[in-house]
């Protein structure tokens, strides 16, 4: 896990979700690391596949999309605003459970641009896969529109023999 955060091991306090093979595909981060640092980013997409799917997503524009569809779908901004709610009550309980101070510089702040703006999927999609479906609805909304999904294993493509092993895996889910 140190290898693909780029940072120690040790701040990392849970895994959140896994791909269909077992694999972490975001990671539980201390609210405040062992350096001190507060860490807003409770959970983390650290997987390589779903980074870059989700990077490619970004690059098409999405993002421009689903802010103006905020503007105009009451329903959707108060599911986004619940989902804000949510990552930061996680937070809380982690810091509470790990017997942290509460972390002042990060309160009212959760990730991804919530409550109103659209400014980070990865860390969006991140909150949809450690929740299920149903807590964060554009988090949700770019898992379904990118190329990869935790239930199509994705990990280490490169190998060779991956496409015979993984030839009975289920295809991507639809786009709407
Ligand atoms: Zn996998």
């Amino acid at each position: 896990m140190s290898a693909q955060l780029g940072r120690p091991a040790r701040d990392i306090v849970a895994i959140a979700a896994r791909c269909v093979c077992g694999n972490p595909t975001v990671v539980q981060t201390a609210p405040r690391l062992a350096h001190g640092e507060p860490f807003p980013t409770l959970y983390y997409l650290t997987h390589p596949a779903a980074t870059a799917a989700l990077s490619a997503l970004e690059a098409s524009g999405v993002m421009a999309d689903l802010q103006d569809r905020l503007g105009v779908d009451e329903a959707l901004a108060a599911a986004y605003l619940a989902a804000h709610e949510a990552y930061i009550a996680d937070r809380d309980r982690v810091a509470e459970e790990l017997k942290l101070e509460p972390v002042s510089e990060i309160a009212g702040i959760s990730a991804g641009g919530m409550p109103t703006r659209v400014k980070c999927l990865h860390a969006l999609a991140g909150h949809s896969l450690a929740a299920g479906v149903g807590v964060n609805p554009i988090g949700d909304i770019a898992l379904e529109l990118c190329s990869w999904s935790p239930d199509r294993c994705q990990c280490n493509p490169e190998i060779a023999g991956y496409a015979i092993e993984h030839k009975d895996a289920q295809p991507n889910k639809k786009v709407n």
